[in-house]
């Protein structure tokens, strides 16, 4: 097998990629228990909500109140997803409250227009205000490209595409670029020959993969970009979460099947998997859903610690 990293960086999504896509409203009080058992575990990097309109996302209409509240445990990045200007500038009234900004669009043009309304060259005319504002408050930036492997609507998005768009997000000062599998749809040999090229093309920049598990081929994604060099991913616990465009595309890969898979193939993540089974099962009790296979699955494993 080709070289692993020793250690792999995760970025915990569920407040924010997850709780968006559940149908019920999560009381704040519950979100920041949640988050705050997040941080507990281990995970070094939380993206804790998004300043999108409340109008369009209900689930996170509570942005304001959950970043200025929740519990700020030390070594940990917090991150807060911004759609556009407008969505920094009411992140910025916190702005001691969090570390990192992810600024995301699509990379086909159907799927952006249906998720934000715009063309892509609108949006990124866009995000590029706002990645040099974001730099001017010393903020951390990540681009997030959805449908990097795949669009429901258009099918095939060419690799050749996807890393331009990667480009001018790094050029305008993005100091890391993630890749996501909206509607899971990308496979291990994919993958890994996108990462191939991806590392070619973007030398400097931190390159992160997000996959989903829609047809089960979450975990062989990882590996297959782990193999390609990637050291870098996001998941979301309790398997929690999706993407509303299309409906019913289902969720993230989960954070402790991630973490269990890594830890166990010796590749350190320093996430202590019971505590974060732990906020899987309150998030799965507080959703009145019954335990995934993936939470029972998880446990019990002999855990030595951090690293
Ligand atoms: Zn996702």
């Amino acid at each position: 097998m080709t070289d692993l990293p020793a250690s792999v960086r995760i970025r915990e999504v569920g407040p924010r990629d997850g709780f968006q896509n559940e149908p019920e409203v999560i009381p704040t009080d519950e979100k920041l228990r949640l988050i705050g058992m997040l941080a507990r575990s281990g995970l070094r990097r939380l993206e804790v909500t998004s300043f999108v309109r409340a109008d369009v996302i209900p689930q996170l209409a509570d942005a304001e109140e959950v970043l200025s509240r929740v519990e700020r445990v030390d070594g940990v990045a917090y991150s807060v997803l911004i759609p556009n200007e407008r969505g920094l500038e009411r992140a910025l009234d916190h702005r001691e409250r969090f570390d990192e900004v992810n600024l995301f669009l699509s990379a086909s043009e159907t799927h952006n227009r249906r998720n934000v309304n715009r063309s892509i060259d609108e949006s990124l005319a866009g995000l590029e205000r706002v990645i040099e504002r974001a730099g001017a408050e010393e903020l951390r930036r990540e681009g997030v490209i959805s449908t990097s492997f795949g669009c429901p609507y258009e099918g095939e998005v060419p690799v050749e595409r996807v890393l331009e768009i990667a480009d001018r997000l790094a050029t305008a000062g993005c100091e890391e670029v993630a890749f996501g599998d909206t509607t899971g749809m990308a496979n291990p040999r994919q993958v890994g020959e996108f990462f191939d090229a991806a590392r070619e093309r973007l030398v400097g920049v931190e390159l992160t993969a997000h996959f989903h598990n829609t047809r089960g081929q979450g975990l062989a994604n990882v590996l297959a970009a782990m193999e390609a060099g990637v050291e870098s991913f996001e998941a979301a616990f309790g398997e929690l979460g999706g993407c509303p465009v299309p409906p019913g595309s289902t969720g993230n890969i989960s954070t402790e099947d991630l973490v269990s898979m890594l830890e166990e193939m010796g590749v350190a993540t320093g996430v202590e998997l019971p505590r974060l089974i732990e906020a899987s099962r309150a998030a799965q009790e507080l959703l009145g859903r019954p335990l995934g296979a993936h939470v029972l699955r998880a446990g019990p494993v002999d855990w030595t610690g951090t690293a």
